[in-house]
């Protein structure tokens, strides 16, 4: 299998998730996020001449070419357990933040929301990376600090467009204060990746959360939804937008548009995703074998029966997953200074309130022979557990997911 020799190939090749680690690591005036649009991505646009030092680092930290799952003495202690489909495990609960304003406002019960809250202002850390919608342009998101319950409160609810988390991530170490960082199972990889090069992240990055990560729709896909509830300009009236918000105010909660009048246009939530337009998402996506943050401290997700809600409800649940030491004092920390409400459970919940991801993950193997046989260039994926959980699985389901992806690669989605 053949893997990407410069960031160009990795972005040529379909395999960039947009994180901006790259640039982080280059320097915007050599590397650049930029929109690709349509359909409305984030890609890096290399300005200047790379030298071979920084290529190097890119290559070896981007998370869209390398995931490492590996799991480190140091880090995940003796007691961690693995299941082949959800990674390194200490403890599961289901829960969600005892806060009832910040269980209704944010994405599922609050957790991400109140674990950030507890780690600035136990003093455990002085800010935390994340993302928001962006002021000025709310479809669209932004990498975000947090030093305040206020910043923290700003940022809750998923966003589920583009964004790039780590375009600063540099910038953060070399404030040389703790921090802890939320984003996706890629975002969480791009930093764990990037520690094999940057000692002050082992130093200071003192968590890493993540969410069960699906994947994140285009911008078209949120300009499609503004055309369908009759927006003002329809999809292009993304000028006219004050607050444009994927989830959240309830769980799910509708997605939401709200125009300079203050008038509300609601979207149902599954309607958004699985309506008739449908949406459109990056190929990476469908090649992630990792989709539950295997490397991170904890691990958030969903926690509706099967995976996708039937009703909206007032106060949502989260289901939990300490995988380190680390993260599992952190847990039983916020546990007994009464921040969450939870229960313990084992991992069968995981399977039954995220089987797509187990899916997902049960077909890594078969995609990625499709696309050495058709002579793509592939990311390269080590100790996630690949062949274990594909071993779960029958030949008609690995022969449908081979074939689904030649028909994609003859389509040429894996080209940027
Ligand atoms: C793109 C995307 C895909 C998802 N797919 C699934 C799924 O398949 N299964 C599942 O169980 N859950 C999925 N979720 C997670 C789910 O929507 C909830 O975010 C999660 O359960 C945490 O809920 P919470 O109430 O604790 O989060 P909140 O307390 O609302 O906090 C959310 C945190 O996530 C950060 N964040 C939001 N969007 C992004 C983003 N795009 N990139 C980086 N950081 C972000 C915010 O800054 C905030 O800190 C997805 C979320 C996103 C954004
Ligand atoms: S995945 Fe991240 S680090 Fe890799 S090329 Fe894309 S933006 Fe850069
Ligand atoms: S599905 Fe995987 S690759 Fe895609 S955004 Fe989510 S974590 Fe990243």
């Amino acid at each position: 299998m053949r893997h990407p020799r410069s960031l160009s190939e990795i972005v040529e090749n379909g395999l960039c998730l947009g994180c901006g680690l790259c640039q982080a690591i280059a320097g915007r005036d050599k590397v650049a996020m930029g929109w690709v649009d349509p359909p409305g991505r984030l890609r890096p646009v290399i300005r200047q001449h790379l030298d071979e030092t920084s290529e190097r680092t890119i290559l070896e930290a981007c998370p869209g070419m390398r995931l490492d799952g590996a799991p480190d003495p140091r880090r995940h202690g003796d007691t961690v357990a693995v299941d082949p489909a959800f990674g390194p495990f200490i403890r599961v609960w289901k829960g969600h933040a005892r806060d009832p304003s910040i269980r209704h406002l944010a994405s599922s019960g609050g957790a991400l929301t109140a674990l950030a809250i507890h780690l600035l202002e136990s003093g455990a850390v002085d800010f935390i990376s994340h993302v928001r919608a962006d002021e000025n342009r709310p479809m669209r998101s932004r990498s975000h600090v947090s030093r305040t319950r206020d910043d923290v409160l700003a940022a809750a609810g998923s966003r589920y467009g583009p964004v790039a988390p780590l375009d600063r991530f540099t910038e953060l170490l070399d404030e040389g204060r703790p921090f802890a960082v939320i984003g996706k199972p890629c975002d969480i990889s791009g930093v764990h990746n990037f520690a094999r090069h940057d000692s002050r992240v082992g130093e200071l990055v003192h968590a890493t959360l993540a969410f069960s990560c699906g994947t994140f729709a285009d911008l078209d896909s949120s300009r499609q939804m503004l055309e369908r509830v009759g927006f003002p300009g329809g999809a292009r009236g993304e000028e006219n937008l004050s607050l444009f918000r994927y989830r959240g105010y309830g769980c799910p909660g509708p997605t939401r548009a709200v125009d300079r009048e203050g008038k509300v246009h609601d979207e149902d939530y599954l309607d958004f995703w699985y309506g008739p337009q449908g949406w459109t998402f990056q190929f990476r996506c469908r090649i992630c074998a990792d989709p539950t943050g295997e490397t991170t401290d904890v691990t958030v997700a969903d926690a509706w029966p099967g995976g996708a809600p039937e009703v909206n409800e007032h106060g949502g649940w989260n289901t939990f997953i300490s995988r380190t030491e680390r993260g599992d004092v952190l847990m039983q920390e916020a546990i007994d200074a009464g921040v969450l409400v939870v229960e313990e459970q084992d991992i069968s919940l995981m399977h039954e309130v995220q089987p797509h991801q187990v899916e997902k993950k049960q077909a890594i193997n078969a995609r990625l022979e499709a696309m050495a046989e058709d002579g793509c260039v592939v990311p390269d994926f080590r100790n996630l557990n690949l062949d274990d959980v594909a071993a779960q699985r029958e030949h008609v389901f690995h022969r449908t997911n081979r074939d689904g992806m030649r028909e994609r690669l003859s389509r040429g989605l894996n080209r940027e």
